[in-house]
């Protein structure tokens, strides 16, 4: 009798230190892909229940926990928005189509306007003011590619609309200064895909939704052109989108007081946080 006591007394040792073995892997596991602040806080009032229940259903419980409390963060760094800086340093006057299947042809890549006072290139403008807008975005928490970092790319606009769709964009950003035969002519604007575009059917909707969020964002402090929303259907860069996309028509250049302020690093810092603001207003409520 007294053997069997021993022996019954050694089982149970065994079997209650295995348990106690099993839960202790089970909580490290859970440590190593989660938050620690997090985890110190949930995880600390889990083990004792684990003891007793068992460890398979307690785990799968504390995870999903955690995934909902990370998540944000997460899903915005996933975000990635290409920003096309418009035009280039030596223009490329080959033809591509300005749709696919479209017989009508423009030039591949333009340097652009020119300042009517600075004589600054649109290229050179639209470079600060996409790495400008970049850093902005970045520190938003999202991922942020420029189709170019120097002036001297030869990419034509059909190049450009390609880099934002292999990035999987979830917005295309195309930046450009506007020019007119009329100095007076001033003022912000956007351009997006027109509604009856079949080339762009798909992105029309968030396409007019990003556009018409950054204008009221602008317009808070900047002046805009007209009402500051253009449509337009015979743009190669927006034919070629798979992605919402949008154009940026900072001002104009031709306008002796718009082309100082687009080569003022303050007007610019401050325009460029405008239009970020308006880009992640457009990006919480749509992803
Ligand atoms: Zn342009």
């Amino acid at each position: 009798m007294k053997k069997l006591a021993l022996i019954l007394i050694i089982m149970t040792l065994v079997v209650s230190s295995a348990v106690l073995i099993v839960n202790h892997q089970t909580d490290q596991g859970l440590l190593k892909n989660s938050n620690r602040n997090y985890m110190n806080s949930t995880v600390s009032t889990k083990p004792s229940k684990d003891l007793t229940k068992g460890t398979t259903k307690e785990a799968p419980k504390v995870n999903i926990k955690e995934k909902k409390q990370v998540r944000p963060k997460k899903v915005k760094k996933d975000i990635v928005v290409t920003i096309d800086p418009g035009h280039q340093e030596k223009a490329n006057l080959g033809q591509e189509p300005v749709a696919p299947k479209s017989k009508m042809t423009k030039f591949k890549a333009t340097v652009g306007s020119r300042g009517a006072i600075t004589k600054k290139s649109e290229y050179a403008i639209t470079l600060d003011a996409s790495k400008m807008l970049q850093k902005k975005l970045q520190k938003k928490g999202y991922k942020v590619f420029l189709t170019r970092y120097t002036n001297e790319v030869d990419l034509s606009n059909i190049e450009r609309a390609k880099i934002a769709n292999k990035r999987q964009s979830s917005l295309f950003i195309r930046i450009h200064a506007d020019g007119a035969e009329n100095p007076n002519v001033h003022g912000f604007s956007i351009i997006a895909p027109g509604k009856d575009n079949p080339y762009t059917k798909k992105v029309f909707r968030e396409s007019k939704i990003a556009a018409q969020t950054i204008v009221k964002q602008v317009e808070k402090d900047f002046v805009l052109y007209q009402n500051g929303l253009i449509y337009r259907s015979d743009l190669a860069g927006f034919n070629w989108s798979k992605v919402p996309v949008i154009l940026v028509e900072l001002g104009y250049i031709s306008n002796p007081q718009e082309d100082r302020n687009l080569s003022n690093s303050h007007y610019l810092d401050k325009l460029s946080t405008s239009i970020s603001d308006g880009v992640s207003e457009y990006l919480d409520k749509t992803k």
